[in-house]
């Protein structure tokens, strides 16, 4: 299978992570600020989804993540390493807090920016043989996509793994606790109850449908070419 050469930046990523130059205390120092990116879409747009939960979403959750992974690479910053102990230390919990706000941003960025289709897959293109590879057909993938989402706290999220060069569908219940090494996430589908309660209560099986019937596959596929040159197909 040929595959494009992967762009500069991952579109999910781009302008979200540029190098910011803040001035401290009259010394410009070389740091690193993270930036939330403007909700994709008008509030209450996306298919099933209401504005009042597009709003909490991004506003409240996501930004959140976006602010509080810039206030804990700040304070890492200046923690004493010398005191990092794994019962308790305040530079070990400020680590775990590092991956979990970090996977936090990176997620919801890419689960908002694979929306905006018809959730119909092209079998002919790349991606489309791909998952008919993998998993048999489109609509096999899609039951074994809504079951990962079923019986995970927090992530189903579709990924290209180099360590096999396969597709799965990975289970991660919480930001940063079920990512493989090295794994691309391609499409990320949040299940915290922060993303459904509102407009769906505990009837999450439906907010999954929802979901999956605004995705705009061709962005899916785009970015699954973009990596799956490095990788192959076995
Ligand atoms: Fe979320």
């Amino acid at each position: 299978m040929a595959f494009a050469p992967p762009g500069r930046r991952d579109t999910f990523l781009t302008a979200a992570n540029e190098l910011d130059y803040r001035t401290l205390g009259g010394e410009k120092l070389m740091a690193f600020e993270h930036k939330a990116k403007a909700f994709p879409f008008a509030y209450g747009s996306q298919k099933g989804m209401s504005e009042t939960t597009d709003k909490r979403h991004h506003d409240t959750h996501y930004a959140g993540y976006v602010a509080k992974r810039n206030e804990v690479e700040q304070k890492l910053s200046a923690c004493d390493r010398g005191k990092a102990n794994a019962n308790f230390s305040e530079f070990g919990e400020l680590k775990r807090k590092e991956t979990f706000n970090a996977s936090g941003q990176i997620l919801h960025e890419l689960y908002w920016d694979m929306l905006g289709g018809d959730g119909a897959m092209d079998a002919t293109s790349p991606l489309g043989k791909a998952i008919a590879e993998e998993f048999g057909s489109f609509d096999n993938w899609k039951a074994d996509m809504v079951a990962t989402a079923k019986a995970s706290t927090g992530w189903a999220i579709l990924c290209l793994d180099p360590s096999d060069g396969r597709l799965h569908n990975y289970l991660c219940d919480s930001h940063n606790i079920g990512a493989v090494w090295g794994a691309i996430p391609l499409l990320a589908l949040d299940v915290f109850e922060h993303a459904y309660y509102g407009d769906y209560g505990p009837d999450r099986a439906k907010y999954v449908e929802a979901y999956l019937s605004d995705v705009d596959w061709k962005k899916v596929g785009a970015r699954f070419s973009a990596h799956a040159v490095h990788f192959g197909k076995k």
